[in-house]
């Protein structure tokens, strides 16, 4: 130990007396247990812990699995508190960053008593922008009267916020149109020439972050930064020592989201909005400013009306690696390109011309000209390492990527040369299908790092049963869904709902959940179906199930119990312990889709490498998304449930054993028999149930 008390890596006759500090956190009488009376010593902690802590110590990247119940938060984060160092720890979606930050951190800290300061960043859009809002409202460029409503109640809120969090303001819908209009991005924030600088609830939120000893992130903001980096601008987030990622199986495919180029309509209508307000602010009668802007976004919105009537209200990805996507007419495409092209160059010369005028205009031109760029690049032929696509459906946007995010970690391999954090650690419940986690670690570059996995402390053959039915129409015919819907009837009335089916497709959803609605009215239960309410509602409706008396916000519910029906969001992050959940319905095997262009083109690359796209990159990634599928089953050490797979491959099909060997060992059942006596025996007598 240092004389401060922490971890120094050049002394290496203290790493035993680091590593003891830190497995005294968990061992039974330790300091998770002075604070939780029913505390119990988990080997995997432990195990994790220590394995964090020897990474914090050598300066080393970890790579770990942890399963299901391991408790992996505490297990970095007591390591990395205790460690003295300056720390990241970025997770995957803004819930989970606000859980950890607001519950299970302050917890920590309390219990392992340790003085450090702690602070949460968000993305620039979660915060008030009160340039952009007084510059809205000032301009009368927003023509709606609801819109203009909502600016001023934003505005009088503004008055009482001290952080600017809109998630704070009551009443105020994350999806409403006027979030935009208030928030900033990094196209069109002013930096230090904007002249709320000072008083920037965003400025404010990063220099807490700077001063803080340990900062919670999450993944887009953690790529977003690494972009805004690139372009020179000041650095979003802390120079820090350690980064921990959790929910790291999500990590390549949003940084390939980042670290391409993109353009899309919402992009260029933002910036067209934003010339037109500026200009009838700062320079009206200089320039026709309504002429200008409305042939700008006449030629943003033409562009979609080039697409193929079929893919304008569907969200695809068109691959393009020619002159135009594909399906799109050649001819058609790149006379709206030219529009656009020549439409944002008058736009930039009447902004040249008067950017003197204020600071907006310069910002604004810069903006043109960074737009303009990504216009060239994308118009350039698509490099060999990269992939291009245009997502059609109500917007447009036009996507470059690269095959994989390898280059934003970068930094973490020895020999980089890089400066940054010198501890790397990636952590999630599922990383992979072998126990070198290749199909998490290769993708990113991370083939110096330790491997570990980290079994869960569930003891799955005596918790959990499988049952494959193996009667029921092959996945791709068109009865399976309905006949899939029909047998779980029974199975749900039996439990009294407790039932959770996930589809692969939203027309597997419309189908099931058609069929389950009249089926399971009559028997008192109640169906809750993705889209119908938000997810956080969903979820919180059947957990209210668990007390099968009282649901609907204390309420006595006419309602026996609910069957949930949901698509690829459910997949994973949905906790539901206890008898709220005893059944899980997957649809089928979670094959990714064929036509994607990102997975095309890494297959592509596989091939040219003589590996096999089916062996080394589909299976991989069924593998994970069936963990993650089931792994919404056991949730705790008490839990008990049956997994269904409706997808007679798994059993038939030779790589079906790759796939069951990825999933916890559960045992299996044989017959529809088997399987409404293991139902039988999860019914519990206290249940009201039949
Ligand atoms: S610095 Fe950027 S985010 Fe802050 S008020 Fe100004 S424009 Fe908005």
């Amino acid at each position: 130990m240092s004389e401060s008390g922490h971890v120094d890596s050049n002394n290496h006759t203290s790493s035993a007396d680091w590593l003891s500090r830190v497995a005294k956190v968990f061992a039974a009488g330790g300091d998770l247990a002075k604070g939780n009376a029913h505390f119990r010593a988990r080997p995997g902690q432990q195990r994790m812990a220590e394995l964090v802590a020897q990474a914090i110590a050598n300066e080393t990247t970890l790579v770990v699995e942890a399963g299901t119940g391991t408790g992996k938060t505490y297990a970095y984060l007591a390591p990395a508190l205790l460690s003295g160092k300056r720390v990241l720890v970025s997770t995957a979606t803004k819930a989970l960053q606000d859980q950890l930050y607001l519950r299970d951190l302050p917890r920590l800290v309390g219990l392992l008593g340790v003085p450090i300061r702690t602070a949460l960043l968000k993305g620039r859009s979660n915060y008030l922008c009160t340039h952009r809002l007084d510059s809205h409202m000032q301009s009368g460029a927003v023509a709606d009267r609801f819109t203009n409503n909502a600016l001023a109640k934003v505005k009088r809120w503004a008055a009482t916020s001290i952080s600017g969090d809109l998630s704070d303001m009551p009443g105020l819908d994350q999806r409403s149109g006027v979030i935009p209009l208030v928030t900033s991005n990094r196209d069109n924030c002013l930096g230090s020439q904007c002249p709320d600088f000072k008083t920037c609830h965003l400025q404010a939120a990063r220099r807490e972050a700077l001063s803080a000893d340990l900062v919670v992130v999450n993944h887009h903001l953690f790529f977003a930064d690494q972009a805004v980096r690139e372009s020179g601008m000041a650095e979003l987030l802390p120079s820090v020592d350690v980064v921990i990622f959790d929910e790291a199986h999500q990590l390549n495919e949003i940084g390939v989201m980042f670290l391409g180029t993109q353009l899309s309509s919402p992009q260029l209508l933002d910036f067209n909005r934003d010339v037109l307000a500026a200009g009838l602010q700062h320079a009206r009668g200089l320039c026709d400013w309504s002429q200008q802007c409305g042939i700008l976004e006449r030629t943003i919105r033409d562009l979609r009306l080039c697409l193929p009537a079929t893919h304008m209200k569907m969200n695809v990805r068109l691959p393009w690696g020619g002159q135009a996507p594909q399906s799109v007419d050649e001819g058609a495409w790149s006379s709206c390109l030219g529009d656009l092209s020549q439409a944002m160059a008058d736009v930039r010369k009447d902004l040249n011309s008067i950017s003197e005028l204020a600071p907006d205009f310069e910002r604004l031109l810069e903006r043109c000209d960074a737009l303009l760029q990504r216009l060239q690049h994308l118009l350039n032929p698509v490099a060999d390492d990269h992939v291009r696509w245009l997502e059609a459906g109500s917007h447009w946007r036009w996507v470059d990527s690269p095959l994989d995010s390898a280059q934003a970690f970068a930094g973490s391999a020895p020999d980089s040369g890089l400066t940054g954090p010198t501890t790397w650690v990636f952590t999630s419940a599922t990383l992979g299908d072998n126990a070198q986690l290749d199909w998490f670690a290769q993708p990113l570059g991370l083939t110096h790092a330790q491997r570990a996995v980290v079994a869960s402390p569930f003891d799955f053959e005596l918790q959990a049963a499988l049952w494959v039915p193996t009667d029921l129409p092959m996945p791709n015919e068109p009865g399976h869904p309905l006949m899939l819907a029909r047998r779980i009837v029974p199975w749900a009335q039996r439990l009294g709902g407790r039932t959770m089916v996930l589809t692969t497709s939203l027309r597997a959803l419309g189908i099931i959940a058609q069929e389950l609605r009249e089926a399971l009215t009559s028997n008192n239960i109640e169906l809750l179906v993705q889209g119908e309410l938000s997810k956080n509602e969903l979820l919180e409706r059947f957990r209210a199930y668990a007390d099968p008396l009282r649901a609907n916000n204390g309420q006595v519910s006419t309602h026996r119990g609910a069957v949930l029906v949901a698509s690829v969001s459910f997949w994973e992050g949905v906790d539901i312990p206890g008898e709220a959940l005893q059944l899980v319905v997957l649809d089928k095997l979670p094959f990714p889709v064929p036509d994607d262009p990102l997975t095309q083109a890494r297959a592509k690359r596989l091939q040219a490498s003589g590996k096999s796209p089916f062996t080394d990159q589909v299976l991989p990634d069924t593998a994970v998304a069936l963990k993650q599928g089931a792994g919404r089953l056991i949730r705790s050490e008490l839990d008990k449930g049956v997994l269904v797979i409706g997808d007679r491959r798994l059993v038939n099909m030779g790589y079906g054993r790759r796939l069951l060997l990825a999933m916890p060992a559960m045992r299996r059942l044989s017959s529809e028999t088997d399987m409404q006596d293991y139902l039988s025996g999860l019914v519990t007598k206290e249940s009201t149930r039949t």
